[in-house]
């Protein structure tokens, strides 16, 4: 296979789908609409994970496990929430095949082995989660309770890409119970706040942080909260929501506790979730046609050591000289590749780390050898410089600090491009098609309003940013009053 890419300006999206398969990150499966993440992909989940449950574990939750499936009447008792995901449910209805084959070879599926009540495949955990959060709360002593999950789950999109919108994805889920309504609304408010930072610190992807319309809110939610990103291509990606349920959870499963007073009262909920979609949004926002460009904290090899040589004794000699190198970076906590395999040439090598993404590249080959020095490349900028040997540890640990802020920086910039005010539904219009990105304009608060506006553009509410000022004007398409700017954009 060829390792070279589409160019993000021909088609951005056939971009995307070759960089997801040529840097081995994911690929289709057999089963439609879910994906197989191979190894490379995984590494940088894992450390996303490792971040975020570090992060989770600080503002004082705890990993739990609930089942796979939750029992048809349990997913339908609160309403709203069973409505908004009943046409993206898988359902499982039997639990046997007859193990004889017809004629064609096929296992049928047996008839007696029907499922008393059909089990609906989790696509969010909330019934679950509240039938058995039911039998631990009593009293205000037993709140609140801080779990999070990390699991599978399954929503049957109809269009599905890589990473970004897939059948079955891997996910975080938080539940959280609370004794007082401002409990609740801050924690959801936190877990937002958790989200930006890990988003802005490790995936040094800038975000806006904003509350959903009602349209776009959460089934079952009372508020959601979230984090927008801007991909390279103009559209914007959810990254990430935090929901203050209210009690409409506690009142569905019936969860009362006693409070102080010994008065009973319905517990109130939140809950938040980031899934692989950040994988996603990691790729889009600042790799290149080159390939991956990945954030130094999330890259599984920070730093690739490539020999340039011929034969053994060169190899070995290299190898003498790296030996203590490694040694010292892994003690900073940097991870190290030493690429000596003899079955790759190093111009192929250069590519493949170019494509995967790897922050800092070093080569030393027969002169540098002489001249005690390394050849050291930078990924992002795509930069060489060459490093005597003793400088060349503390040149790394600076560069990984520099290309983490450069390429959040270069992100940043490009989000601040294009963010556009407009007061026309002209200018709208147009810069929605010409230019792309976030549009912050006036609406009327109506979802008539919303709903006409993406029909005639595609584009919709991503959030109420957070830090959105109160300011009278006149809605962009109504021409009715609004006291505040949205923003718009198409989205992933
Ligand atoms: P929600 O439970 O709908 O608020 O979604 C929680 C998180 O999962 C959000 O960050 C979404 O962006 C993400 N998400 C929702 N649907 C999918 C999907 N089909 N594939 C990947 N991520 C998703």
């Amino acid at each position: 296979m060829s390792k070279k890419l589409t160019k993000r300006s021909e088609d951005y999206s056939k971009w995307y789908n070759e960089l997801v398969v040529k840097a081995d990150l994911a690929e289709n499966s057999g089963v439609r609409g879910c994906m197989v993440i191979k190894p490379y992909g995984y590494a940088i989940w894992e450390n996303m994970q490792a971040e975020l449950d570090r992060m989770f574990k600080e503002t004082g939750h705890e990993n739990a496990y609930f089942p796979l499936f939750v029992p048809k009447s349990l997913f339908e008792a609160e309403e709203k929430n069973a409505e908004g995901f009943a046409k993206e449910c898988a359902i499982v209805t039997h639990y046997r095949l007859k193990n004889d084959p017809d004629k064609e070879g096929k296992l049928m599926v047996d008839p007696e082995a029907k499922l008393e009540e059909e089990l609906i495949v989790r696509p969010t955990s909330e019934a679950i989660i509240w039938n058995t959060y039911k039998n631990w709360i009593q009293s205000y002593r037993d709140l609140p309770i801080m779990i999070n999950q990390w699991a599978n789950v399954v929503r049957w999109e109809m269009r599905t890409r890589l990473f970004l919108r897939t059948a079955e994805f891997l996910w975080q889920e938080g539940h959280t119970a609370h004794a007082t309504e401002r409990e609740a609304i801050e924690e959801a408010e936190q877990m937002m706040h958790v989200y930006a930072e890990f988003a802005e610190n490790f995936m040094a992807v800038p975000v806006v942080k904003g509350l959903k319309t009602e349209s776009e809110r959460f089934a079952g939610a009372v508020e959601t909260y979230c984090i927008e990103a801007l991909m390279q291509d103009g559209k914007a990606l959810q990254a990430g929501t935090s929901h203050f349920l209210g009690q409409n959870f506690a009142k569905a499963f019936d969860v009362k506790y006693a409070n102080k007073e010994g008065k009973q009262d319905y517990v109130w909920a939140t809950s938040w979730g980031v899934s692989t979609r950040l994988m996603g949004a990691l790729i889009m926002t600042h790799s290149d046609d080159n390939g991956l460009v990945l954030p130094p904290r999330l890259a599984p090899i920070q730093v690739v050591i490539v020999p340039i040589y011929k034969g053994d004794e060169q190899l070995d000699a290299i190898s003498e000289r790296v030996k203590p190198l490694i040694k010292e970076l892994r003690a900073k906590g940097i991870s190290v590749k030493f690429d000596n395999r003899d079955t790759h040439k190093p111009g192929w090598k250069f590519n493949e780390y170019e494509l995967k993404g790897v922050p800092v590249r070093l080569a030393i080959g027969k002169r540098d050898m002489e001249n005690n020095t390394f050849e050291v490349a930078r990924r992002d900028t795509l930069e060489k410089e060459i490093v005597p040997a003793d400088e060349v540890v503390d040149k790394i640990a600076a560069l990984l600090e520099d290309i983490q802020e450069n390429i959040y920086n270069n992100a940043l910039n490009y989000r601040k491009e294009h963010i556009t005010k407009v007061d026309t539904f002209e200018d709208f219009k147009e810069v929605l098609e010409v230019k792309g990105g976030f549009v912050l304009a006036h609406w009327d608060g109506t979802p008539e309003t919303e709903d006409k506006i993406k029909e005639l553009t595609k584009a919709t509410i991503r959030c109420v940013p957070l830090d959105s000022q109160e300011e009278a004007g006149t809605c962009v398409f109504s021409g009715k009053p609004s006291n505040r700017r949205v923003l718009f954009a198409k989205a992933y």
